[in-house]
């Protein structure tokens, strides 16, 4: 066998791989998680099967409180003035997001394989 033949035989192996779990995450439902971002920056990524509260604080030292219940996430607490993020309501299918603008916090429900590039930072 050739090196390039070698280097070929890989790449398919890695493709092939990569396309069945790459499936196995769009076609279940269940591994869902929950990205926050803050001022831009991925802050933190949980599993939405996770039951948490996650306090959120951002660089001028704003909090706000996510919390996941029964596969819902939802934000309890906020210093923000208008508290549009408190009063939003819960959210729990992928591409849903509560956008806390005066804290510049963003939580949006992603498939695990759309967020496993942010998981790793
Ligand atoms: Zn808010």
């Amino acid at each position: 066998m050739k090196k390039n033949d070698f280097i070929l035989v890989l790449v398919m192996v890695v493709l092939a791989g990569a396309f069945f779990i790459g499936r196995e995450f769009v076609f279940s439902e269940n591994n869902l998680v929950v990205q926050v971002k803050v001022e831009g920056q991925v802050y933190k990524t949980v599993s939405l099967r996770e039951d948490i509260f996650l306090e959120i604080v951002n660089s001028k030292g704003k909090k706000n409180v996510l919390e996941i219940k029964d596969g819902k996430a939802s934000i309890t607490h906020a210093d923000c003035p208008n508290q549009y993020c408190v009063h939003h309501k819960e959210i729990s299918k992928a591409g849903e997001s509560i956008i806390c603008l005066p804290n510049q916090v963003v939580v949006s429900i992603k498939g695990d394989e759309e967020a496993e590039l942010d998981a790793v930072s």
